[in-house]
């Protein structure tokens, strides 16, 4: 039998470079292999208050996008969140047993009170509980995410485990993060520090539905510094970032090129960042035709949803009965 892999995005905006590469380039490589469930985190992103329309309007986007990255809805779930009803019942049971302490102790729980402390609300403290039911509801054993999750990873083998112990059964599995590279991969920004996110702002992101010019717009406004004061010197960050974001787009030759001429203090940062930005929207034109095409059609985004909740739920269903029943909800 295949094994089960989970994964999602939550639908805060359109998909960037990041979430390209640090997650939706290994759902697609993944589909053929497990037996794969890519959902849209829309319960996540409630954190956050977007209103309905925003809300409903990105959602949609995931979908598209999801599709234009080439997920192929007939041998992949494809589902919204929110048209699964046991994950949230699952969240529930798991949050019974889900410590203060530890929920408190999440690097990205710690970000949030610093990045946003006047909405420090309770689904953010429970974050890694909804990602623990998320994958735990189809009790997969395998993640694709970035290593912004890898910590989230780690609490889902302890709620599972803890629950397994309680009781008394094996029910769910470990679950492990799982990425075709090497490493887990980070995805800079383009503000000098720090990873491409939207909550680190717009501009820190390159969007796959960004035209030729907002991408040439947005790298040459990237952050670099004075240049290189000796020959082989360690880049800043900043630098550092915009040749690892040249890694992923262009070839050997060109990085070599532009390796050389900084090594040899001669790199001028215009040609550099021309050079990336060019690379990059070649990179990013047939997804971002296909994300043209494809959301016109609505009739075919409503019928993948509608079949991916099928699948979901069915698969949801089984775990949640017998939850249930450990549980102690039986029928008289
Ligand atoms: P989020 O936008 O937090 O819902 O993240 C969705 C997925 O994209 C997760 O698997 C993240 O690990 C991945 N991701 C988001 N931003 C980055 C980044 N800058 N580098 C690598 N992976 C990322």
């Amino acid at each position: 039998m295949k094994e089960t892999v989970v994964s999602g995005i939550r639908p805060t905006g359109k998909l960037h470079l990041g979430n390209y590469f640090g997650a939706v380039t290994n759902f697609v490589k993944m589909q053929y292999d497990y037996n794969c469930y890519f959902f849209i985190a829309d319960l996540h992103s409630l954190t956050t208050h977007p209103t309905p329309q925003d809300l409903h309007g990105y959602v949609r986007h995931v979908l598209v996008e999801y599709l234009a990255c080439g997920i192929n809805p007939e041998e992949t779930t494809i589902y919204i969140q929110s048209d699964v009803p046991e994950v949230a019942e699952l969240y529930l049971y798991l949050n019974m047993n889900a410590y203060m302490g530890e929920l408190e102790r999440s690097t990205s729980f710690k970000d949030k009170v610093r990045s946003q402390p006047d909405n420090v609300n309770a689904g953010l403290l429970t974050y890694p509980t909804l990602m623990a039911a998320d994958i735990l509801i189809h009790r997969a054993t395998k993640v694709p995410v970035g290593k912004d999750q890898e910590q989230h990873l780690e609490m889902t083998r302890t709620f599972g485990n803890r629950f397994n112990r309680l009781y008394n059964t094996d029910l769910f599995p470990e679950s492990f993060a799982f990425s075709y590279s090497e490493n887990l991969v980070k995805i800079p920004g383009l503000d000098g520090k720090g990873k491409m996110s939207k909550s680190n702002g717009e501009n820190t992101c390159i969007y796959l539905s960004d035209s030729p010019e907002d991408i040439r717009k947005k790298v040459s406004r990237a952050v670099t510094d004075g240049g290189p004061t000796e020959e082989n010197q360690q880049k800043p960050e900043a630098v550092q970032n915009l040749f690892d974001l040249m890694k992923i787009v262009s070839s050997a030759d060109t990085i070599s090129h532009f390796e050389d001429q900084y090594n040899k203090m001669a790199i001028r940062y215009g040609d550099f960042k021309k050079q990336l930005a060019e690379d990059m929207i070649i990179a990013n034109a047939p997804i971002r035709e296909k994300i043209e095409e494809i959301s016109k059609d609505t009739l075919y985004l409503r019928q993948v949803a509608k079949h991916g909740a099928l699948k979901a739920r069915e698969s949801a269903q089984k775990t949640i009965k017998e939850v249930r029943q450990l549980i102690g909800f039986k029928p008289f």
